[in-house]
């Protein structure tokens, strides 16, 4: 079991569908075959949304990364 970094969250496990570091509903299953792993990157915003900050224990990219393509 490997540890990797997702935004300022250094302790998520990769390979690990029940990633325990990860916010509630990830990882969820990247296009790559890996997991995608989220973790939240600050204050909730005004209408309650937390940003999310998402990185691929695989291939490394992030949601927004792979919805460009
Ligand atoms: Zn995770
Ligand atoms: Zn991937």
């Amino acid at each position: 079991m490997k540890l990797f970094t997702v935004g300022e969250e250094v302790d998520h496990r990769s390979g690990d569908r029940g990633c325990p570091e990860c916010v509630e509903g990830y990882p969820e299953p990247c296009r790559c075959g890996g997991w995608m792993h989220a973790a939240s990157s600050g204050e909730p915003d005004a209408d309650g949304t937390i940003p999310l900050v998402t990185a691929c224990d695989a291939c490394g990219r992030s949601e927004d990364m792979l919805d460009e393509v």
